[in-house]
């Protein structure tokens, strides 16, 4: 068997590379070593974890106030939320499989192992081999969570994100080592579930990526809710029978907490050494990233690498783009990966959005910007809808005014950003903001304000 490409991996990266190459006329293979399509993303990732931050939503609204009605506590059906969560995942990974179905993409499942330049040996669940070949090769194999040498995995009471999304049961108190995207998301739904939450971030904040004003929000919205500590290390994790009683490090020195579970969410490492890459001879850097250049081709020319397997964000969407690139480059078509902005979203209570520059790195590389904020507290929508704790920002050159960056912290941020991206690829200017129409009232008007304010038109 011979194919135009091989796609290794079927993440966001890899079904958006198999399904544009096959669009584009090209014979495809796509290999995957577990039985679903659709990776971590899709599997254990992006959409289960939203799915039950959905539920988590409902539950937290209950105790919000309600301007005039009432509602009972809400009760807690396990079982039921744990089927929402897989249904969600199900209907998409079936979904897949049917649309490379529909593009005659030949998906094989099995351990893929590259044994040159132009083939693939497949290590298939039944101790079978198969050997396919292909012109091109598209990796697309992912990341894994890190993991630290002093943590007792073995102990059921310690959670990475892939045991935390099955909901076996929820602990009393949860300490969530590392407070990124991913652990803020766990710890909002184990808190809407009835967890006492404690966060421990090495960092002098939280959402690193994120401006601290937004964050600030955030932690205000939730300063009854979770305990966050920052410049804080956990040294020590000690199993007892009891609980698990953690070692501190902080700038006071050390001291204990003892909690019912532990989530380790420090991030996320490329598997660029599996697979028989480095064998191939494709260059890798010392942190396991396979080297690509904007085409999204390795130093091997046929063998082209996507995803959270290569540098920059490990975001789905960022590996979708980047497997439309490396198909349309495979297909002959001049294009390469070089966006201006890549959208970032936690989607917690309030949601934390952002894209492009952040005024924290336009600090870092010296570069002269302004920010113009708009406080949802002046916003009619926000106001009529109680959800006033959220600000928006757009952070534009001092001398063009055109916008770099932006970011927005509130209900629906994360819907909401979306203009700003366009508006940051498009190259628009505050003016360009202004004399764009927002619907009134709305949500996303905040950011008509938000460049008027900038403009000053209004003060
Ligand atoms: P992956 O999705 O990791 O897919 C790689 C695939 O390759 C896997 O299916 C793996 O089984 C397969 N594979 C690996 N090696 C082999 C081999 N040798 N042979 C055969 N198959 C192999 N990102 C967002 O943008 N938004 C979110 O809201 C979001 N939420 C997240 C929540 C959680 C809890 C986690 C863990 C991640 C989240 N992410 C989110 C990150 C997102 O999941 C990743 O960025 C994305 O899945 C990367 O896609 P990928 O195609 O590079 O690789």
């Amino acid at each position: 068997m011979k194919y135009d490409v091989l796609v290794l991996g079927s993440g966001p990266g890899g079904y958006a590379a198999a399904f544009r190459a096959a669009d584009l006329g090209l014979s495809v293979a796509l290999v995957e070593r577990h039985n679903t399509l659709g990776g971590v993303c899709l599997n254990v990732g992006c959409i289960p974890s939203k799915a039950l931050l959905h539920i988590a939503g409902k539950i937290r609204m209950a105790d919000e106030p309600s301007h005039g009605v009432s509602f009972v506590k809400p009760t807690i059906d396990l079982d039921a939320i744990r089927q929402h969560r897989q249904s969600t995942v199900d209907a998409l990974t079936n979904n897949l499989a049917i649309m490379a179905k529909g593009r005659n993409v030949a998906v094989f499942h099995g351990e893929g192992q590259f044994t040159s330049h132009h083939s693939l040996t497949l290590n298939k669940v039944d101790q079978e081999t198969e050997t396919i070949e292909f012109e091109s090769a598209i990796i697309a194999i992912g990341s894994r969570a890190i993991r630290l040498p002093f943590i007792p995995y073995d102990d059921p009471r310690i959670l990475d994100a892939t045991s935390a999304l099955q909901l076996k049961r929820i602990p009393k108190h949860m300490l969530v080592m590392g407070g990124g995207i991913i652990g803020l998301e766990m710890a909002t739904v184990y808190q809407a579930l009835g967890s006492q939450i404690t966060v421990a971030e090495l960092g002098d904040q939280i959402m690193t990526g994120a401006d601290k004003d937004l964050v600030r929000v955030f932690e205000n919205a939730n300063k009854d809710r979770m305990t966050f500590l920052t410049q804080t290390q956990v040294t020590k994790v000690d199993a007892h029978p009891e609980a698990l009683t953690i070692t501190l490090q902080d700038k006071d020195g050390e001291r204990h907490l003892d909690v019912d579970a532990v989530l380790v969410a420090v991030g996320r490492t490329p598997n660029g050494r599996n697979a028989g890459i480095p064998e191939m001879g494709a260059d890798i850097d010392p942190r396991g990233f396979i080297m690509t250049n904007e085409q999204c081709q390795t130093s091997v020319p046929n063998i082209y690498a996507i995803g959270d397997v290569t540098h920059g964000p490990m975001l789905a969407h960022k590996a979708s783009h980047q497997g439309h690139t490396a198909a349309e480059v495979i297909a002959g078509h001049k294009v390469d990966f070089q966006p201006m902005a890549i959208p970032s979203i936690a989607y917690t209570f309030p949601e934390v959005a952002w894209v492009g520059l952040t005024e924290n790195q336009a600090k870092r590389d010296s570069i002269k910007v302004k920010s113009a904020v708009f406080p949802w507290s002046a916003s009619g929508r926000a106001i009529a809808s109680g959800v006033t704790q959220g600000k928006t920002k757009l952070i534009y050159d001092a001398e063009s005014q055109r916008v770099l960056g932006a970011g927005i912290v509130g209900s629906h941020a994360g819907e909401l950003l979306g203009e700003l991206t366009l508006a940051i690829e498009f190259g628009a200017t505050l003016e360009d903001i202004t004399l764009t129409i927002h619907a009134h009232p709305s949500l996303h008007e905040s950011v008509g304000l938000a460049a008027e304010v900038g403009a000053g038109t209004i003060t």
